[in-house]
């Protein structure tokens, strides 16, 4: 069982995590005369990860003069029991000079440490969530403990230090007996079960979110020992635009299906197979799944499963019909895609129906420029499904994307490029007739490409000048066809 100290300031959600993780009954401890509850442990779960959890509450009763000291005794305290420290901020309230304190404590404990930015429901986290990364203690996991947002993500970055645990008591004579569960906490367990994620769940999405901790690791193509991930891929569309055929034909054509769910089941959860030589997994087929109904061609879009497959996925393929593309469905699931931050590659299907190709394709151009300007550059592949023409075009596009999905810009050259962007342009003057000055820049992360550019006065820095560094950034560093973010922080 990974032991997991919750660490904070008070108010950043310390409890509501801790409730969330735990099961029902928790044991409290009163361990030092005169005070409450100094920490709590409780055994919960996470997905099919067993956990034991210290809470370092209680700091609110403290007398204020008191609390730093004592903070830090406890902190210390959990931390030397814990295998891993999970540092709480508010992402709303950003990082402040209290977590700034904290952070200090966990940069020189031998405790690894995830800064978890809580709070990060709907936009709101943005900032903080760009600020925790400026603590130095690593990719921050966005999270709402309030909602249960984001689990998927905290277990994917918890399996690393459990797998560590695993080895350590492999390796201790008699180790891997001692952690053999209790019958109670066993019970526990199943109580706890609505509150974490399933394990398939998790394991789906840890696989879909991926990991980029470590941005100069090299892409795991290049180690020729381990095997390369496949590319999460989910193909979705309207009814009736031909994505079973699609899928069918993709299976067919490359004939290298794998996996248990050989023989395209409608149920499976992910198919397999490659392209090129690089696995692809086409995830969440539930929209496909409806298939076989008579109704079929009246059916609603499921606005749900369109959602649920965009998340599962890194690259999104939107099947369209050549005699009707780009209508305002196919328009709204092409925006979730890039609000999800996925890659996204527009098939125009039934190529070989279409009544007037030169309109269809004037079409998809000013549809293009007009109403998805968040991703300049998409790529879309005239094709057809049924006579399997030009489909090789059409997962290439789905390579290209993810590719470019992945890079990263170093940061000299990102700051040698804003140089020369602020020097072409500068900022417009601001209020009080003082220019907003942009510092320096650094992409946070990929999957998407997501920079942060620090600046004085950014609430001064009208959105034009935004716009202008994100399609400088796709035009210099080849970011076409992805969504971009770029979020200013303030830095003095
Ligand atoms: P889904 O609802 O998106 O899965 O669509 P289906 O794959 O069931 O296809 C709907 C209809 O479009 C079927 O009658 C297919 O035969 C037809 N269809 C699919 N792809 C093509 C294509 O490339 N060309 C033409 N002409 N028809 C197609």
């Amino acid at each position: 069982t990974l032991t997991v100290a919750i660490i904070g300031r008070p108010n950043v959600g310390k409890s509501t995590l801790f409730n969330r993780l735990a099961g029902r009954r928790l044991a409290i401890v009163h361990d030092q005369p005169g005070v409450t509850r100094d920490r709590r442990f409780a055994d919960g779960r996470l997905g099919d990860m067993a956990l034991r959890i210290v809470d370092t509450a209680g700091l609110e009763e403290a007398p204020a003069d008191a609390l730093e000291g004592r903070m830090r005794q406890q902190t210390e305290r959990a931390l030397a029991e814990a295998d891993v420290a999970l540092m709480l901020i508010d992402a709303r309230a950003g990082v402040t000079p209290l977590d700034e304190h904290f952070a200090q404590i966990l940069r020189v404990s031998p405790t690894p440490v995830i800064v978890v930015a809580n709070k990060c429901e709907g936009r709101a986290g943005q900032g903080g969530l760009m600020d925790a990364y400026g603590l130095g203690l690593g990719d921050p996991v966005p999270l709402s403990a309030e909602h249960g947002d984001g689990l998927a993500l905290l277990y994917e970055a918890l399996l690393p230090h459990e797998q560590a645990l695993a080895a350590r008591a492999d390796a201790a004579p008699g180790g891997a007996g001692a952690e053999a569960p209790d019958p109670e906490t066993a019970e526990m367990h199943d109580e706890a079960g609505d509150d974490g994620v399933s394990p398939l769940e998790a394991r789906a999405l840890a696989n879909a979110e991926d990991d980029d901790a470590d941005p100069d690791a090299p892409p795991a193509e290049a180690d020729d020992t381990a095997p390369p991930r496949p590319l999460n891929l989910a193909i979705v569309g309207r009814p009736n635009t031909g994505k079973s055929t699609l899928v069918n034909r993709l299976l067919d054509e490359d004939r290298l299906l794998t996996g248990p769910e050989a023989g395209v089941t409608r149920d499976a959860i992910a198919i397999d197979w490659s392209h090129r030589g690089r696995p692809i997994r086409l995830v969440d087929t539930a929209g496909l799944r409806r298939k076989g109904r008579v109704v079929e061609s009246l059916e609603k879009l499921s606005v749900a499963d369109t959602l649920n497959a965009i998340r599962m996925a890194e690259v999104v393929v939107l099947v369209m019909d050549a005699n009707m593309v780009m209508d305002k469905q196919d328009l709204s699931i092409a925006r979730m895609v890039v609000e999800e931050g996925r890659a996204l590659v527009l098939a125009v299907n039934k190529w070989d129906a279409a009544e007037n190709r030169a309109a269809v394709l004037k079409r998809m151009r000013d549809r293009l420029e007009t109403s998805l300007t968040q991703a300049r550059g998409i790529r879309f592949v005239t094709l057809s499904a049924l006579r399997g023409r030009n489909l090789d075009r059409l997962m290439d596009a789905a390579l290209e994307a993810h590719e470019v999905w992945n890079r990263r810009v170093a940061t000299g050259r990102l700051n040698r490029w804003l140089t020369g962007m602020t020097e072409a342009h500068p900022p417009p003057m601001g209020q009080h007739g003082r220019r907003v000055r942009l510092r320096y820049m650094t992409q946070a992360k990929a999957r998407p490409p997501t920079f942060a550019v620090f600046c004085s006065r950014a609430e001064d820095l009208p959105d034009s000048y935004v716009r202008y560094l994100v399609n400088g950034l796709r035009e210099t560093f080849g970011f076409e066809g992805v969504p971009v973010r770029l979020y200013l922080r303030k830095s003095r």
